[in-house]
C-alpha cells in the first residue's frame, strides 16, 4: 500500500451502463403519452418537471417514475386513467430488476489499482438503487468505503475528505460527467479524471471548457494507473 492516495470511481455510466436505461424510459414515457403530446415535446416537458422536482427528490429511478406520473398527469389535464400510471411503475420496476453490465476495462483496472490504493466509491442519488447495484456487479470487494451523495456538490465531497482524513490534493476522482465528478473535486483541489460516455444526460452537460494541470481526460482505462503514478 503506498502513498496515502484515495481512487474515488463514480459508478453509473463510470463502472456500468446506466444512462441508457433512463434514454430507453424517456421513449417509452413519450409513447405512453404520444395520444396528448407529440415525442420533443412529452420529452421537453418532463425535462422541465425533473429539473424541477431535482431538489425535492434528488436523482435515481424512484425520483424519476414520480417525475413521469406527475408529468402525464399535468399534460393530461388530470384526465388519466390507472393503465397508464401503472405502466410508468412497471416501466421504474423494469429499470430497477436491469443486469448490472460492467463496462470494458474496468473490472482489469480495479484489480490493478487496488493491490496499491485505497480505492472509494463515490456515487450519487438513491442509496439503496446503487447499493443493490454495486452487489449486482460483483465490484464490493474493491469498494472498502461507499459514498452515496444526493448530489455531487463541493461540500459533499468536502465531507468525504473529513472522514476519510485526508486533504483534496490526495484525493483522485474517476468519473464520466465533468459537471458531477471533476468540477467540484478539482475547486476544492483534488485531481479528476475524465472517461466521456457513450450517452450523458444533458443535466449533467458543462458549458465551460475544464483547464487545470489536475485534470486528465482518458480514452481507455487501462491508461489509469500510468496518470496516478505521475501524481
Ligand atoms: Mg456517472
Amino acid at each position: 500500500m503506498n502513498t496515502g492516495k484515495i481512487i474515488a470511481f463514480d459508478a453509473d455510466d463510470t463502472l456500468w451502463d446506466n444512462e441508457d436505461f433512463f434514454r430507453k424510459a424517456e421513449k417509452q414515457f413519450c409513447s405512453i403519452a404520444s395520444d396528448i403530446l407529440p415525442y420533443n415535446k412529452a420529452m421537453e416537458e418532463l425535462f422541465a418537471i425533473e429539473m424541477q422536482n431535482m431538489e425535492d427528490y434528488g436523482y435515481g429511478i424512484k425520483a424519476f417514475v414520480l417525475s413521469m406520473i406527475e408529468c402525464l398527469i399535468k399534460i393530461s389535464d388530470s384526465n388519466l386513467t390507472p393503465d397508464k400510471i401503472q405502466k410508468l411503475l412497471d416501466i421504474g420496476k423494469d429499470m430497477i430488476n436491469k443486469p448490472v453490465e460492467l463496462l470494458d476495462g474496468v473490472e482489469n483496472c480495479l484489480e490493478s489499482l487496488s493491490s496499491s490504493y485505497q480505492l472509494v466509491l463515490a456515487t450519487k442519488g438513491d442509496a439503496l438503487d446503487q447499493e443493490r447495484k454495486l452487489k449486482k456487479s460483483g465490484l464490493e470487494k474493491y469498494f472498502p468505503n461507499v459514498f452515496v451523495m444526493s448530489n455531487k456538490a463541493e461540500e459533499n465531497y468536502a465531507r468525504i475528505f473529513n472522514q476519510l482524513n485526508i486533504k483534496a490534493k490526495d484525493f483522485i476522482m474517476i468519473g464520466n460527467s465533468l459537471k458531477s465528478d471533476i468540477l467540484p473535486v478539482l475547486n476544492l483541489g483534488g485531481y479528476a479524471i475524465y472517461k466521456k460516455s457513450k450517452t450523458t444526460w444533458k443535466h449533467e452537460d458543462l458549458d465551460e471548457k475544464i483547464t487545470s494541470d489536475r485534470f486528465f481526460e482518458i480514452n481507455d482505462y487501462s491508461e489509469i494507473p500510468t496518470i496516478i503514478e505521475k501524481i
